[in-house]
């Protein structure tokens, strides 16, 4: 897939994900690989439900912008760590819906979740009898910080699944394109909305 494609698919995207109210108030960000050593990200503070391909800006897997003229989400370090820890990770996708922000408040460290056949929308996940444990850090506005506790956590197999989230602030997925981690926020952001139905219904 040449580099407009890619940007057109992450634009398509970031539309489908702001109409589903999962960005709201230029949050969330957006990235994909290109070629081994550069990704493609969306620019600071860009509303997403109206990304164009201009919005969008090169990093290397340092995350510095390849202009910098531009600036890059302010997230950017998450993204890079991930291209750095595993290079079949072609897409990078983080939304802050208001499901995946609470349930990231009531968990300690991590949100399991069982019995749901919407888990095997996840790569790895064959049966709705798994337990699938999404870990949570804690949120942290130094971001090259969270990065670093990310990489260790990673390294240490706590991060077992495609996705991740930070207490308060919302959900990381990534897959090995587009699609793939489009899919895997969609299923996340389904079982988060089961989860807290789950509680009101307590
Ligand atoms: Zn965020």
């Amino acid at each position: 897939m040449d580099y407009t494609d890619i940007a057109g698919q992450l634009c398509k995207t970031c539309h489908l994900f702001g109409s589903r109210r999962w960005c709201l108030a230029t949050s969330g960000n957006f990235s994909a690989r290109v070629g081994h050593e550069q990704f493609l990200i969306s620019q600071s503070g860009r509303e997403k439900s109206e990304l164009s391909p201009d919005d969008l800006m090169l990093c290397d897997l340092d995350g510095t912008a390849l202009k910098p003229e531009q600036i890059p989400s302010a997230e950017t370090p998450v993204h890079a760590c991930l291209y750095r820890l595993d290079e079949n990770i072609g897409a990078v996708l983080h939304t802050h819906s208001v499901p995946a922000t609470v349930l990231s408040r009531a968990a300690e460290t991590g949100v399991e979740i069982t019995g749901y056949e919407m888990q095997k929308a996840l790569t790895g996940v064959k049966s709705h009898e798994a337990t699938v444990t999404v870990p949570v850090f804690d949120n942290d506005q130094d971001m090259h910080a969270m990065a670093v506790r990310l990489t260790k956590a990673w390294r240490d197999g706590r991060i077992a699944v495609p996705g991740l989230l930070i207490r308060g602030h919302g959900l990381y997925a990534w897959g090995a394109d587009i699609a793939t981690a489009r899919r895997h926020i969609e299923g996340f952001e389904f079982l988060f909305e089961c989860l807290l139905n789950e509680d009101m219904r307590r």
